[in-house]
């Protein structure tokens, strides 16, 4: 009789497992579900498919990079690229403020995996038009012979690449700036023949230093306060070059000549007017790129350290 019993309940157990069996798993992969949504959510939300798309497919961007040896150097190109490791259409043209190119940046190339798309170069500002010591930064211009050099570098390869009839596009963008990836995708809708625009963030005195568009979207100028007189009041980050324009204007490059902030106004005199530079960034509503500048580290306890001979970075790179 017992024995009955216990037969009859086997199955009973069994199916008291499975049911158990069943209703854990159902709550955990709700739960996985659950979890598995929101990522996707918040991924739909972060992912700009359309950024995404310019940014693999667009035209090469050279962005031309004038850098110098100083304590903050490696964090400044580490930053800048972590960005363009994020951005397959853009090529670095680095350009090394000194004699020769160092073993630093060759060396953070190639542990980037950029070396297959950059070019490493250097080209020393001559001493007379080197800021000294405890010049004011502005005093003197800065990354004149590096740009220069740049575009010399890019004149030549693109004329060996296919010339006039590959769309590619040029950018200055110096080492201290902080940009935004959303930016290339901007810079890869500039057409042939034009120089795009748009706004930069904490630059002039200002919060935005922005162009200044018509009702139809043409630009009519900018809202800089510092020196707004200037034939183009922008800032080297603010613009970038379709490669024809700069083909067909070897002329058009940077100068020791000129006055305090007409670096900008120099080059692009030869290029284009204001009326016909193609606004971006939402019509120039959206700030992709900050002209912010890394504080000067206070190093007096390592000036000491040197003096004993017992310099904290012996062995590493900092
Ligand atoms: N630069 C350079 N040599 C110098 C000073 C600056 O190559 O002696 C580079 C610097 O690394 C940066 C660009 O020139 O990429 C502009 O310099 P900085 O950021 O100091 O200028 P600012 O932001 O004040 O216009
Ligand atoms: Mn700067």
């Amino acid at each position: 009789m017992n024995q009955e019993i216990r037969i009859k309940a086997k199955p009973f157990y069994a199916v008291l497992v499975i049911l158990a069996f069943l209703i854990i798993y159902s709550i955990s992969s709700n739960r996985d579900c659950g979890d598995e949504e929101q990522i996707k959510a918040a991924l739909e939300q972060s992912l700009n498919r359309e950024a995404f798309h310019l940014n693999q497919k667009g035209p090469t961007i050279y962005a031309i990079t004038p850098t110098y040896a100083r304590p903050v150097q490696k964090a400044e190109l580490t930053r800048l690229s972590h960005v363009i490791r994020l951005v397959p259409n853009v090529f670095w043209v680095i350009v090394e403020d000194a004699e020769n190119t160092s073993q630093l940046v060759s060396k953070l190339l190639k542990k980037s995996g950029l070396n297959e798309r950059s070019v490493q170069l250097s080209a020393k500002t001559p001493t007379n038009f080197k800021l000294q010591g405890k010049d004011p930064n502005w005093s003197k211009p800065r990354g004149v012979e590096q740009r220069n050099k740049a575009l010399e570098w890019v004149r030549k390869h693109l004329a060996e690449n296919g010339g006039r009839e590959k769309h590619s596009v040029i950018y200055f963008m110096d080492d201290d700036n902080t940009y935004s990836t959303d930016l290339f995708a901007e810079i890869s809708k500039i057409e042939r023949n034009k120089v795009g625009v748009w706004p930069v963030g904490l630059v002039g005195g200002l919060m935005v230093e922005k162009p200044v568009l018509n009702r139809d979207g043409i630009v009519l100028g900018f809202n800089s306060e510092w020196r707004p007189e200037r034939p183009f009041p922008l800032d080297m980050a603010g613009f970038a070059i379709s490669s024809d324009l700069i083909l067909d204007n070897p002329q058009a490059q940077f100068s020791y000549e000129v006055e305090r902030g007409y670096q900008e106004s120099e080059i692009l005199r030869h290029l284009t007017i204001v009326h016909e530079m193609q606004p971006l960034a939402n019509k120039c509503t959206e700030v992709l790129v900050w002209h912010t500048r890394t504080e000067v580290p206070k190093l007096d306890a390592e000036k000491v350290l040197q003096k004993a001979g017992k310099r904290s970075d012996v062995g590493l790179e900092v």
